[in-house]
């Protein structure tokens, strides 16, 4: 099973129709049951399409909390300049693949300047761990690799 077809049988669809374009158009009403504001440090606004904060799943929520307080906190400075969570679409914006787990919440991408698909990027070692030993998974160790992206898994 992929993490799409259980995220949808255990949470439903998020989206109410999908676009040629690869974008869907979100179920607000699933967004408002489903999700989570989770607060930026102030000095991540910069990039931030949603300015101080960003959506993401409830369940995925709280860890996600404890691993930007880390990040935030640690005495090697990681400039998180870009970030997002919540994203209604298909993988790669092609509609004849499943939704992206960005589009149920259970995803975030950070500094995709730096950190672009095939490439090793920069995030470090430690944030790498940090994400890890909350039961997220980085795209980072994928065969293609996406150093960006990061996904809950401890739910599925
Ligand atoms: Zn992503």
């Amino acid at each position: 099973m992929t993490l799409a077809t259980s995220l949808h049988s255990k949470y439903g669809s998020p989206i109410l129709t999908s676009l040629p374009s690869g974008w869907c158009v979100p179920d607000w009403r699933w967004v408002a049951k489903n999700t989570n504001f989770v607060p930026l440090p102030s000095d991540w606004n910069d990039g931030n399409p949603d300015g101080d904060h960003i959506l993401i799943h409830l369940d995925a929520s709280v860890s996600l909390f404890a691993i930007l307080e880390v990040i935030e906190q640690s005495p090697t400075r990681y400039p998180v300049n870009q970030i997002y969570g919540l994203s209604m679409r298909h993988k790669m914006l092609d509609p004849s693949r499943s939704l992206s787990a960005h589009s149920y919440g259970f995803a975030i991408d950070i500094n995709w300047d730096t950190n672009p698909v095939g490439q090793r990027g920069d995030i470090p070692d430690w944030i790498v761990a940090a994400f890890e030993v909350h039961d997220w998974v980085w795209g980072g160790r994928w065969s293609v690799p996406d150093p960006m992206h990061f996904e809950y898994r401890g739910d599925t």
